[in-house]
């Protein structure tokens, strides 16, 4: 730290982003990316727009955000374009919480939460997971503060219904409900479709997991005008040009990929299935994913020790170690040939511990 660095952020703990190793090739299965490259319609709108980089991006993103209103079947004052999603909730914390409008979240969900909590000094409680990892839902009704929910939940990768998320909407009416749907494309169901109804209730998703934009960094927010006229406040008071050109036209495309996003979605899912039973048959204990990931445990290798085991062996998996999971390792869905082996690896490794 330099002398110079604010006493306001002195104590802050940056938020760890999954290992990006350089040292040798790995079967990266650690961070929640899409194994699968964009279609090449997107790559030809990003060599198009590479031509016009002298000029500054269209800060309204005005060609991506109508073609999103039209997908989302919202207006399109109805949505902001973020780089990547942790700014669109980036701006929500800023915007929505301080002193006096505390958060409240899982205790075990995305790590950004408590990070951006802290950078923008607002207090926070988490609420414990029930013992099966799944969401009380009680718990969160007229809780009076407002709220940060992944659903699908990270890295457990369950879900709520859309009934038990307008629940808790509902019965918090003077709170924002900031609902982030990064993985919603692979089982779960978006609860976009109440944004209309509910003036509280923000939605948060993400073209870097079903669309395979990771690394151009596209995100959006949803919800009623008077919110996402907000985040804009903030937006202009911080970076107007935040979604690049060569992103902006790589999201447009990969929006009128309707056809290649289903197919995309689907291998996931289908990878998903295969991977979890693959698991369970060697005994493994597998949270029911409705994500590009699977939450899971074996009672014969600890959780640190499998991610280490499997790291020496050129497959990378994420470990947390935290209270309640440390016993599991999340596993990032990647191609079958990918699955096969990990799984080969996992095996190996299971009977070399029973040796
Ligand atoms: N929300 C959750 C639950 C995530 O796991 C992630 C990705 N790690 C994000 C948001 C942020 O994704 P991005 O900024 O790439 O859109």
């Amino acid at each position: 730290m330099s002398r110079f660095f604010s006493d306001k952020y002195a104590a802050l703990t940056p938020y760890t982003p999954g290992e990006q190793p350089k040292d040798m090739q790995y079967i990266k299965l650690n961070t929640n990316e899409s194994p699968f490259s964009p279609p090449q319609s997107v790559l030809d709108a990003v060599r198009n727009e590479a031509g016009r980089l002298q000029l500054y991006s269209d800060p309204e993103s005005t060609a991506l955000t109508e073609k999103a209103a039209e997908v989302w079947g919202v207006k399109k004052t109805q949505i902001l374009m973020t780089n990547g999603s942790d700014e669109a909730l980036n701006f929500a914390f800023m915007a929505f919480c301080d002193t006096d409008h505390p958060i409240v979240f899982p205790d075990i969900t995305y790590g950004f939460y408590p990070v951006f909590a802290r950078l923008n000094g607002i207090p926070y409680r988490t609420i414990p997971l029930k013992a099966d990892f799944s969401i009380c839902v009680q718990d969160y009704l007229g809780v009076g503060a407002n709220i940060a929910i992944a659903n699908p939940n990270a890295p457990t990768g369950l879900a709520l219904s859309v009934e038990s998320i307008e629940e808790i909407v509902k019965s918090n009416p003077d709170n924002v409900v900031i609902i982030d749907e990064a993985y919603v494309d692979f089982g779960g169901e978006s609860c976009v479709r109440l944004v209309d109804k509910y003036d509280n209730l923000l939605v948060v998703q993400t073209f870097s997991k079903s669309r395979s934009l990771a690394g151009a960094r596209l995100g959006l927010a949803i919800g009623n005008e008077k919110l996402i006229a907000d985040l804009n406040t903030l937006k202009y008071s911080t970076n107007p040009y935040n979604v690049n050109r060569m992103t902006a036209a790589a999201g447009l495309a990969a929006l009128c990929e309707t056809e290649w996003f289903e197919n995309n979605r689907k291998t996931v899912c289908e990878n998903r299935e295969y991977t979890a039973n693959a698991l369970r048959e060697i005994g493994f204990t597998v949270l029911n994913s409705k994500t590009n990931f699977l939450f899971a445990k074996s009672d014969k290798i600890g959780g640190k020790a499998l991610y280490e085991k499997l790291k020496a062996r050129g497959v990378l998996v994420r470990h947390f170690n935290a209270e309640r999971i440390k016993e599991f390792v999340r596993i990032t869905i990647g191609t079958r040939e990918q699955m096969e082996i990990f799984l080969a690896k996992t095996q190996e490794i299971l009977e070399e511990e029973e040796e």
